[in-house]
């Protein structure tokens, strides 16, 4: 069908509460675009996990999401969809700036998120760059003033925000916290509140994190607004 119509159709369905959602088992369930159906066929992702089952139809509608499951539960999926959709709906384009960040504790971490939405996201067109240290800051400076998507550590984009003048999030939509139980335990809570401090209040944010502990519920206080629990545990 054509795009304009998709897209028509995408903002009738993306309205909280997805009909039919608590059923939906697979990718081609949701609203979701087909080019990023096609990304998902393409790697293989056809069935959701239970994190992507409980989140992706929350996401997708624009809540704030505190998500709580260990890993291997397919949480990447639940944040890049929603994220990636969210840009899709809106036409983002090369001239609106960044729209989403993802902030993850360790470069192989990040470098894991940004192949998968590669992966995911390679029928659309938006740019994304990893912003992980390691490589010159003027490299890098030059990326980020260009990009949609940025995935990040904690700490360089912290110097980014604070040193390079073609940094800019005014216009950002989406912040996703990965593991931010790990950047808790790795000494990054104040890198993590100036960054959050540096954003835009109306914004949309996904936390999650493996455990749920006083640090973490501190941390959904000052970055979350009026969030939707999700939690997976593991079974017996
Ligand atoms: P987490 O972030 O919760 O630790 P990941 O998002 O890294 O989990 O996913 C763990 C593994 O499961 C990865 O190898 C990923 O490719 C795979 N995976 C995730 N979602 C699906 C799915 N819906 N179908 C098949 N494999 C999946
Ligand atoms: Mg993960």
């Amino acid at each position: 069908i054509p795009e304009k119509q998709e897209l028509k159709q995408l903002d009738e369905r993306c309205k909280h509460p997805i009909i039919g959602a608590d059923s939906f088992q697979q990718f081609d369930e949701l609203p979701i675009s087909s080019k990023t159906l096609s990304g998902l066929k393409r790697a293989n992702f056809i069935k959701m996990t239970d994190i992507q089952r409980k989140a992706l139809p929350l996401g997708l509608c624009g809540k704030d999401i505190l998500g709580a499951a260990k890993t291997g539960s397919g949480k990447t999926l639940a944040f890049l969809v929603p994220l990636i959709e969210m840009l899709y709906r809106q036409k983002w384009g090369p001239m609106d700036g960044l729209g989403a960040l993802v902030i993850s504790p360790t470069r192989e971490l990040a470098v894991q998120i940004f192949e998968v939405l590669r992966k995911i996201g390679r029928e659309h067109s938006f740019s994304a760059g990893l912003i992980i240290g390691g490589k010159d800051l003027k490299i890098e400076r030059g990326l980020i003033a260009k990009m949609n998507i940025l995935v990040c550590t904690p700490g360089r984009l912290l110097q980014h925000m604070d040193q390079s003048a073609g940094f800019d999030c005014d216009n950002l939509q989406m912040l996703v916290l990965d593991e931010a139980d790990r950047i808790l335990d790795m000494g990054f809570k104040k890198t993590l509140n100036a960054i959050i401090e540096n954003l835009p209040k109306q914004r949309q944010t996904m936390l999650f994190s493996a455990t749920q502990t006083k640090s973490i519920k501190d941390l959904a206080r000052l970055s979350l607004k009026d969030p939707e629990y999700v939690a997976v545990h593991e079974k017996a």
